[in-house]
């Protein structure tokens, strides 16, 4: 049986397992589609446990090798495959967009570079590594990293490579092998990742990548007793299974989850010089991205003059081909997410939500975008009581509900009041607010007249069920490696 290509070119997604392009040991397949046309991008291995097993018998025996290689030399390699990258900028931008209905302008500006830049920044940590010291009692301690061995990486389908890369990079660094799974939406950049390692003549087994479903790959590789540490990326209904089955192993555990964020004005935030930002941190990637401010909070003072300058923006936003340059919103990443996205709209609607722009594909359609193009337009609830689902649980999508509060505590209180605690973002003409507001918010990451403001050495990641663990700068390290003191007293 052979893998056919889909009508964009492409070639067959093929498991990359011990240095080698693989079907899958079944032979079975499925298909990746181009979700702002409906049309098959490429088939793609469907694979199993026995694939999962495969891959992570060679990286057990790439680990000897691998982890016996310095810092130094590790650095390089990770150099050496960002230069790789970046060199297929392009490419890596016009897969991402075929594979998620994402703009090309926005995968060229978010998914390619970060991906190069993932590579760049954890070679620069380890570049500056040092180990701390203490000295105590006669005694001096220092802190010995060792990796962790192999480790299981799965990771959702918004930003595809972006993500994979965020944890393969730290991964590398430390010395350990890797077993990768990534959303069966989106594989086409990981195996161009694969394909560049391939060419790059990387060490065969430190990196294999096993293509399928959640339920049939990625629970494997959370199963496999041999598979020391698990870093995932996804939603918090997944993210409770992967922890049901990797934490009584006493796996590593690294899970960065859903988020259902506050955008919050506070009464002398600057509306004109703020607008463009509220709508990017409302409608980037489709409103698929788990840092994204889907619940606006604003003072009543403001709300009117808010309201009627949101809604002007949010309305022209260029909705359509994500190919062409000047789309600023293509599709979502499927035809049943819009379905999913749709029942929230529809949810929204009988719980009391005026809809000020947008609606469902029906109420709002858009001309000339295929029928099996899952197109939606940015949507925006005014409202709605807070607590009610629609403005509490994730929908993952371009829909924002906009609420009034009266004092800083009430607002607060506010943004507190869901399960998630991800990141939010506060807009105020006064930085000391600002700071008080930031450190009552129940969140791993709070910006401060800004958002998705990333400085990679920061810690990532969410507080109640966004997610349990840290990622980014020193915190990556930490977990994909094992820390021994080493107490000395000179005899
Ligand atoms: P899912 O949780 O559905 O999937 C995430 C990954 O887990 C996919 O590769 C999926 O495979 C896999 N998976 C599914 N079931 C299992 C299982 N039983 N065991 C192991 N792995 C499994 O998330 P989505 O792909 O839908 O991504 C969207 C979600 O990701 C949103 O909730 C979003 O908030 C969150 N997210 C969080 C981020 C963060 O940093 N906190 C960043 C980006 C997204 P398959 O796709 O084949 O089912």
């Amino acid at each position: 049986m052979a893998l056919r290509s889909g009508g964009a070119g492409l070639n067959p997604v093929l498991n990359y397992i011990d240095g080698q392009f693989v079907e899958s040991h079944s032979g079975k397949t499925l298909l990746t589609v181009n979700p702002a046309t409906g049309e098959p991008l490429a088939e793609v291995a469907r694979s199993n446990g026995e694939d999962v097993e495969a891959a992570t018998q060679a990286a057990l025996t790439a680990s000897a090798s691998w982890s016996a290689t310095t810092l130094e030399q590790r650095v390089k390699w990770l150099h050496t495959i960002a230069d790789a990258l970046e060199a297929k900028s392009e490419t890596i931008a016009r897969l991402e967009s075929l594979d998620t209905g994402k703009p090309i302008s926005l995968a060229r500006r978010v998914d390619a570079s970060r991906s190069v830049s993932n590579f760049r920044f954890f070679a620069s940590m380890g570049e500056d590594d040092t180990s701390p010291t203490f000295s105590d009692h006669g005694a001096i301690n220092y802190v010995h990293r060792t990796p962790v061995g192999c480790v299981g990486l799965i990771t959702p389908w918004n930003l595809p490579l972006y993500l994979l890369t965020w944890k393969v990079a730290p991964a590398l660094l430390m010395g350990n092998t890797i077993v990768a799974k990534p959303s069966e939406l989106t594989p086409l950049t990981a195996h161009l990742l694969a394909e560049t390692l391939h060419e790059l003549e990387f060490p065969k087994g430190v990196f294999n990548l096993v293509n399928g479903y959640g339920p049939e790959v990625g629970q494997a590789i959370v199963e496999h007793p041999s598979i020391g540490g698990i870093s995932f990326t996804g939603g918090t209904s997944t993210g409770r299974i992967v922890a049901a089955t990797a934490a009584p192993m006493f796996k590593k555990l690294s899970l960065e989850l859903g988020g259902k964020n506050a955008t919050i004005l506070l009464d002398d935030a600057p509306l004109d010089s703020i607008m463009d930002e509220i709508v990017r941190a409302s409608f980037t990637n489709s409103g698929q991205v788990c840092l994204c401010g889907s619940r606006i909070l604003v003072h009543e003072s403001i709300y009117e003059a808010f309201i009627d300058a949101f809604t002007a923006k949010v309305s022209a936003l260029k909705v359509g081909d994500p190919m062409n340059e000047a789309t600023q919103m293509g599709s979502v990443i499927s035809m049943d997410h819009r379905d999913k996205v749709e029942a929230y709209i529809t949810l929204g609607l009988e719980e009391g939500g005026n809809i000020l722009t947008g609606g469902t594909s029906t109420q709002a359609p858009l001309a000339d975008m295929p029928e099996q193009g899952a197109f939606l337009r940015p949507t925006v609830f005014a409202n709605l009581p807070i607590s009610s689902r629609t403005a509490t649980e994730e929908i993952f999508g371009p829909v924002v509900t906009v609420h009034t509060f009266a004092s800083d505590e009430e607002a607060i209180t506010m943004a507190n009041a869901t399960d998630y605690g991800l990141a939010g973002s506060v807009w105020t003409a006064d930085i000391q607010r600002g700071h008080t507001f930031a450190r009552n918010v129940e969140s791993g990451i709070v910006w401060v007249n800004t958002w998705l403001n990333r400085d990679l050495r920061t810690p990532f990641g969410g507080v109640k069920q966004s997610g349990v663990g840290r990622e980014g700068g020193r915190w990556s390290m930490d977990f994909f490696s094992e820390l021994t003191n080493i107490c000395i007293r000179q005899p």
